[in-house]
């Protein structure tokens, strides 16, 4: 799948209403979305699989669902304020700012190649070369403040080599006010990760429902990052929701439930979001790049048209964030085991995904053009299509639209349906088959005579006749 196909299933998204432009009749906000009808369900479904695959499949995770804003001192403890940074310059000749990190992506071997001369770096082809280059350029401003230049960095937008800024630290927490006045109120940031709402709620959870270690703390809530560029659709926004579970373990387990979690999470996306095995991939952090919480750290990564994108992070935080909240609280964040006569601040391992990425991943699964038949079909596993079947009359007249209804009112009891009678009944199915309406019915005269309709398979496109009351054993069968 090419970067073209991106644009296509950025444009079904508008025209079949899964996702939209925000504040389109303003101009538009820059990496801020809607979603539409069909892309609510779709959202929906996918957070209730996750959630079902936390809280029912495991009866030691059990919810939580914290404040978006919480005290200010929660994110001095996490060491955001401190370390929430990435990395950033301007080209000084359009203005236009990156993400060093992006921006070197995109560069030619040979300019990595320089970079890594002057910087007696090893040059592994990887993404974790460009992290080294990118702390490197940090860390020793003053000696390599014109390097991206020097070294021939080309500015995607112009093609040309940019004029450089010396690359900063950006901090990508949206800071906002408590309060009605500025001078006065409280500065408050919205929470770029909804884990640290579970850390400092973890004693109160655990002991409202009597938990032991190992147990865990699903949430799914929006999160907020100012990131420098935001791009790739639904990919990388500035509003997004998250959804974790924080584990808790002994400190003597973290490496083995690291490995259970690794193997959990893989598997979730293969079973229950119909994502190909091929197309999914483990990318392990090297110690330079790990986040300034984990001692250890896998992503999951998506074959996206763009290229392969994390999806889900697996992290080893250790007791860090719990110690730090002791220590800046000055409160007990200890856990005890009563039957050990042990305390002890339970290591953690999170996983910590987004929906809106998942999203965008499950759409581009899901999209084929199928050239022979001249048509695009969504192919979206039965349990996550926004609409499950397509009821049509075949014609409007003749009592067709009264039976169709009539059997509308069946199946829609057992499953989300639409109902069209609009054009003709090929273009009707080829309507559903872009939204990835996986069955439609048709009502037509033979209904009225021996009941029965014909139903219609969303990627084979067989039909079959069968009868009325056969309908919704046909569909559990064939889903
Ligand atoms: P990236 O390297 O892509 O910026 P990250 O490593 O900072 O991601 P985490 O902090 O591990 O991401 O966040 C966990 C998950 O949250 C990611 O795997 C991703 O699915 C989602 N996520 C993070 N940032 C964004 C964003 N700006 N837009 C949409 N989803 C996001």
């Amino acid at each position: 799948m090419s970067k073209k196909h991106l644009d296509k299933i950025v444009s079904l998204c508008k025209r079949k209403g899964f996702v939209f432009p925000n504040s389109e009749i303003y101009g538009g906000l820059k990496a801020s979305y809607d979603y539409g009808p069909l892309g609510v369900d779709l959202k929906k479904a996918i957070s209730e699989k996750w959630w079902e695959a936390m809280t029912r499949n495991f009866s030691n995770i059990v919810g939580l669902d914290s404040s978006i804003m919480v005290h200010p001192d929660v994110w001095e403890a996490s060491g955001h304020v401190a370390n929430f940074n990435d990395p950033m310059t301007d080209n000084k000749d359009n203005k236009k700012r990156y993400r060093v990190d992006d921006l070197l992506l995109q560069q030619k071997s040979k300019v990595i190649d320089a970079l890594c001369n002057m910087m007696s770096i090893e040059n592994t082809n990887d993404n974790d070369t460009i992290d080294k280059i990118s702390s490197t350029l940090l860390n020793d401003t003053d000696k390599y403040n014109d390097a991206l230049e020097s070294a021939g960095v080309i500015d995607p937008f112009s093609g040309n080599i940019g004029k450089w800024t010396q690359a900063t630290q950006f901090n990508l927490m949206f800071k906002t006010n408590a309060g009605p006045s500025e001078k006065t109120g409280k500065s408050i940031y919205l929470r770029p990760e909804t884990a640290q709402g579970i850390y400092i709620n973890y004693l109160l959870v655990q002991n409202s429902m009597r938990l032991k270690v190992p147990f865990g703390i699903a949430q799914i809530g929006k999160a907020f990052r100012n990131e420098i560029i935001a791009r790739n659709f639904i990919f990388r926004t500035r509003e997004f929701e998250q959804m974790e579970m924080q584990y808790f373990v002994h400190p003597s387990e973290d490496e083995s439930s690291m490995k259970f979690w690794k193997e959990q999470r893989i598997d979730f996306y293969s079973s229950e979001l119909g994502i190909n095995k091929e197309n999914l991939k483990f990318h392990q952090h090297s110690e330079d790049s790990l986040a300034h919480y984990a001692k250890d750290a896998f992503d999951i990564e998506y074959n996206f048209p763009f290229g392969w994108g994390e999806v889900e992070g697996i992290h080893n935080r250790t007791d860090f964030d719990l110690k730090e909240h002791e220590k800046l609280s000055g409160k007990n964040m200890m856990y005890f085991d009563a039957i050990k006569n042990e305390k002890y601040h339970p290591y953690i391992i999170e996983t910590s995904t987004g929906l809106n990425r998942l999203f965008l991943m499950v759409l581009c699964e899901a999209y084929h053009e199928d050239t022979e038949n001249s048509r695009i079909v969504l192919k979206l596993p039965f349990d996550l299509a926004p609409n499950k079947i397509v009821v049509c009359p075949l014609l409007k007249k003749d009592g067709l639209p009264e039976k169709a209804q009539e059997i509308f009112n069946i199946v829609s009891s057992e499953h989300k349906c639409v109902y069209d009678e609009q054009g003709s009944i090929g273009k009707r199915y080829y309507r559903q088959d872009e939204a990835g309406t996986p069955f439609g019915i048709t009502i037509d005269h033979e209904t009225l005579d021996n009941n029965t309709v014909t139903i219609r398979e969303r990627d084979s496109m067989e039909q079959h006749r069968i009868s009325l009351d056969k309908i919704l054993e046909f569909v559990s069968n064939n889903k």
